[in-house]
């Protein structure tokens, strides 16, 4: 092979090996930084990135293969985007190749890009149909609303649009069409228009607020410190209003369970603008379509869950981020990155504006407002005016409970379904009970491959281990003692539910869990029963916790926060007094005050007394505090080196091969190994290594050393091991 007829480029792959690997591509290809070629790994065929052209070979020019072929006719990633994940692969010390393969839409991965069809499928009414729409859907309702809709809007809507706002939209569309009224369309690259709609004058607060953000220029974080319907999403409306006018593209960050069709809907009656969606339920083939969009800078708005932060964006002049401090930003496997923290580094690279918003800042986030690298902007009143609700401690202490409620948590929410409001319940744990115990003997069912006991499920009929999966039916004996005494120890969603069904039994109920809300339009149908006030008690965990819209809630009860009170994980208090202030965040509206009751066992506990006395802020100031005194994030930073296997041994010595690799002395601290809280998951061992540092600093040589060493250790091949830095739980 002549040299000057081949080029030389530099790939990087997704397989679990650091560095970069070097390919031919004959001259008269034309190849750039950015584009997918299509190649061999051993015997495999991937898809990899190039990263750079015509380098100098890093082996024999002969030991070289040629790409099967160049996917691309213009770079897919722009050389912005590739720094970003050069950044991430380094600080995150996980594989280039892996980290560029998590941006891209698993449809630009696949080797096989098959083409699917039915995705940008979209419907527009029929301006002048044959048949006279009033008489033919006399008696189809929602037909008919569907229709008025389409006409309404007076151009195609995406079926995904559709679906999402009619859960059952699919068949009265066949039928609409049918009857000639629709007609399908194929809608331009997954891209929907909005339209400009009417923003509200502004409050005192949130004047002030745009004032400060309108007063920088460049890389400018704030975080907006709001409570619930304060009006922070109208703060980041008015600012993307200013990046579109200057001809900028905006990327919308929310959580999983945040980025609903209201909020979609919100954008599109407000911008007139190109917007993509990127959402789990989308097809790959949409999200694909969406993600091209926005690189070529056709979408002016992208709104997307934690991935989308990897989006292409050659015009990007914002990211928002809201509920900033929501669990989910955070990858829990793979490239274990936190979107919020990538959103900020991206944001500084292009030197632009970053919103972080929230009602109940990550300690993390606080502190650096308080440091005044983040500029801290507070909206302490409701845009609406309502009051916010009174929290209220219920202590259970030998108290009975009937499906986890205590009678005066029954009677406090007794008046508002009498009087027709809504009420809240919220427990987060899912199944019927959290464990089968023998009342002769207290033995507990436990999971056979985990250190957990099985959840029972179906009124206490059926086990299922929350860790991994395993189902199994109730014993009908005890296996120590051989007792047929088993009872289902505390409760979970499905045992409230089950007690509120024969307390109200003329009251609409629904439970909103996975279990429940598994099937496809489930969760948007019970959601909609709660907007339009159908439902009147809802039971649910954390899913109840995001932005929905509540009707007429006034109530809320919380029935486990003492399990964050104690707790292995020292996120715990945190967690737990956020979730407490953002259920509580979804009561009360300005002709209808709401309560909040907690039950605990633990009313003297000092940090709820915090939360109770001073809300979140008060928390926040007690907790960091403690964080401080501890030297945990935001106040050291921390590494975690996590093995499994399925001896019990390996994980262990592993650790400790790695662990005589940290200096010993100095400011670097290394606990471990020690088991994991739960020691054994699926059947396998599992045990970690925790490293502290008091810098980032002092905490990356270390990771680059491992990382350099550990997959050369003997027994790299035998554990299954990940670095997880900044992680968010220990467990
Ligand atoms: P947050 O994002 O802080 O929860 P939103 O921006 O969603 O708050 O606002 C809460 C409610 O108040 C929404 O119904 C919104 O339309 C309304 N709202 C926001 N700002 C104003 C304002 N300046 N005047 C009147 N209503 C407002
Ligand atoms: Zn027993
Ligand atoms: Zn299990």
């Amino acid at each position: 092979m002549a040299a000057e007829t081949t080029r030389v480029i530099r790939v990087a792959v997704p397989v679990p090996l650091h560095g970069m690997f070097d390919y031919l591509v004959p001259s008269n290809v034309a190849i750039a930084v950015g584009m997918r070629v299509l190649l061999r790994f051993g015997r495999r065929h991937l898809v990899g990135i190039v990263m750079a052209c015509d380098v100098t070979p890093s082996v024999a020019l002969d030991k070289l293969r040629p790409v099967e072929r160049c996917l691309d006719e213009s770079p897919l990633l722009d050389t912005a985007l590739l720094k970003l994940l050069r950044w991430t692969a380094r600080y995150y010390h996980h594989p280039l190749g892996e980290t560029v393969a998590t941006a891209l839409p698993a449809a630009l991965r696949r080797v096989d890009a098959a083409a699917d069809a039915s995705r940008n499928r979209g419907w527009q009414a029929v301006s002048e149909p044959a048949v006279d729409a009033e008489t033919a859907l006399t008696r189809a309702p929602r037909q008919r609303e569907i229709l008025a809709t389409l006409r309404t809007a007076g151009q195609a809507i995406a079926q995904a649009t559709l679906v999402a706002r009619f859960p059952t939209a699919a068949r009265p569309l066949a039928q609409l069409a049918a009857r000639g009224l629709v007609e399908a369309v194929t809608l331009p690259g997954g891209l929907e228009r909005g339209h400009e709609g009417p923003a509200p004058a502004l409050t005192a607060d949130q004047s002030d607020a745009l004032t400060r953000l309108r007063d920088v220029e460049g890389f400018a974080p704030a975080l907006i410190d709001g409570v619930t319907g304060s009006g922070k999403t109208e703060l980041y409306f008015r600012r993307m209003a200013d990046v579109l006018a200057s001809g900028g593209q905006c990327l919308f960050l929310a959580p999983e369970i945040g980025l609903t069709p209201q909020l979609i809907e919100r954008v599109r009656a407000r911008f007139d603008a190109a917007i993509g969606v990127l959402h789990s339920a989308r097809s790959d083939g949409e999200r694909a379509d969406v993600w091209r969009a926005a690189a070529v800078g056709d979408a002016d708005i992208v709104i997307g869950t934690r991935s989308a932060v990897f989006t292409p964006m050659p015009r990007l002049g914002l990211i928002v981020v809201d509920e900033e401090h929501d669990g989910s930003y955070k990858q829990g496997d793979g490239l274990r990155y936190h979107a919020r923290d990538v959103a900020a580094k991206r944001a500084q690279d292009a030197g632009i504006p970053l919103l972080l918003g929230s009602a109940t800042p990550a300690l993390e986030t606080l502190h650096n407002a308080q440091s005044h690298r983040f500029a801290h902007l507070r909206l302490t009143r409701r845009a609406t005016g309502a009051a916010m609700p009174a929290i209220r401690v219920i202590d259970i202490r030998s108290r009975p409970l009937d499906g986890g409620l205590s009678d005066p948590l029954i009677a406090a929410l007794t008046p508002h379904i009498e009087a027709g409001n809504q009420v809240m319940i919220f427990i987060n744990r899912r199944g019927f009970a959290p464990a089968l115990a023998c009342h002769d003997c207290g033995w507990i069912a436990p999971c056979e491959r985990c250190d957990a006991p099985m959840t029972a499920h179906a009124g206490g009929r059926r086990l299922i281990c929350h860790h991994c999966g395993e189902q199994a039916a109730a014993p009908q004996a005890c296996t120590a003692c051989g007792s047929t005494q088993l009872l289902a120890l505390g409760a979970g969603t499905q045992r409230v539910a089950g007690a509120l069904r024969s307390r109200f039994p003329h009251v609409t109920i629904a439970r909103f869990d996975r279990d429940a809300t598994a099937r496809k339009g489930r969760l948007e149908a019970q959601l909609a029963d709660v907007a339009n006030g159908t439902t009147q008690l809802m039971v649910g965990t954390q899913m109840l916790a995001k932005g929905h819209d509540f009707a007429r809630l006034t109530c809320v009860g919380v029935l486990d926060v003492d399990g964050g009170l104690f707790s292995a994980d020292f996120r715990a208090t945190e967690h737990m007094s956020q979730v407490v202030t953002q259920v509580a965040g979804r009561a009360g509206r300005a002709d209808r005050p709401g309560e909040v009751w907690l039950q605990t066992r633990n009313p003297d506990h000092p940090l709820l007394h915090r939360l109770l006395a001073g809300g979140y802020a008060g928390f926040a100031r007690a907790a960091l505090a403690e964080r401080e005194a501890t030297a945990l994030p935001p106040f050291g930073y921390l590494a975690l080196l996590r093995a499994e296997a399925h001896d019990s041994q390996q994980p262990h010595d592993f650790l400790a091969e790695a662990a005589a690799h940290v200096p010993a002395g100095g400011e670097l601290a290394c606990w471990g190994p020690v088991p994991a809280p739960m020691a054994r998951r699926a059947g396998r061992y599992r045990a970690q290594l925790l490293l502290h540092a008091g810098t980032r600093a002092q905490l990356h040589p270390i990771l680059d050393a491992w990382q350099a060493v550990l997959p050369k250790l003997p027994l790299a091949r035998r554990v299954r091991w990940s670095i997880d830095v900044d992680p968010q739980d220990l467990l």
